[in-house]
């Protein structure tokens, strides 16, 4: 039986450190990869601004994770939420069931700082969505105001 690495969480660091390991084991070695994440897409966080001041569509940040590792068969993607990890036991909990490790990679993420007052965060593409709508409303609503002042 292959060993198993898990890696939690296919933001950049989660993909990046998949990919590099995809390439550095491949299907021939005695490890298999298993990417966890609780959303399907890998989303481009860095640009989710640009969204939300219309520069650029939704399309342009998400991508699918199954296709974006379509190449690397010894790459499984599972999506769900982890809910705890069993260190002694090398174990993961997560929604869809348990699934046991020899390696454990936690690439989590972080709580962004940026952001725009008001409405949901810009940390998920939800959010900037609704940021979007947000500012062209209140862009619109002083564009009107300054004409009729
Ligand atoms: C609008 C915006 C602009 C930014 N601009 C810049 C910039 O110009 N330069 C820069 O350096 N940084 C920027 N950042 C910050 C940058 O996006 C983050 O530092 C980076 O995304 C962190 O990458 P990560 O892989 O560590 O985590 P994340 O991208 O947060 O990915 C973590 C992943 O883990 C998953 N996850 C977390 N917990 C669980 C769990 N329990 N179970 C299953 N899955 C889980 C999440 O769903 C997520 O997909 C920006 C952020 C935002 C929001």
């Amino acid at each position: 039986m292959k060993k198993r690495i898990i890696i939690v969480g296919a933001g950049y660091a989660g993909v990046m450190t998949a990919r590099k390991l995809a390439k550095k084991f491949n299907q021939k070695s005695e490890y298999e990869i298993i990417l966890i994440d609780e959303h399907p897409f890998f989303t481009y966080r860095t640009s989710l601004h640009e969204v939300a001041t219309k520069r650029i569509e939704p399309s342009a940040v998400q991508f699918d994770l199954r296709q974006l590792f379509m190449h690397q068969k010894n790459v499984k993607i599972v999506t769900a939420h982890v809910e705890t990890v069993n260190a002694v036991q090398h174990t993961v909990q997560t929604s869809v069931g348990n699934i046991n490790y020899d390696k454990l990679i936690w690439a989590g993420g972080v709580e962004a700082k940026v952001d725009i007052p008001g409405g949901p965060s810009m940390d998920s593409l939800f959010g900037v969505w609704i940021k979007r709508r947000h500012c062209g409303y209140t862009l619109k609503k002083s564009f009107v105001k300054e004409r009729l002042s």
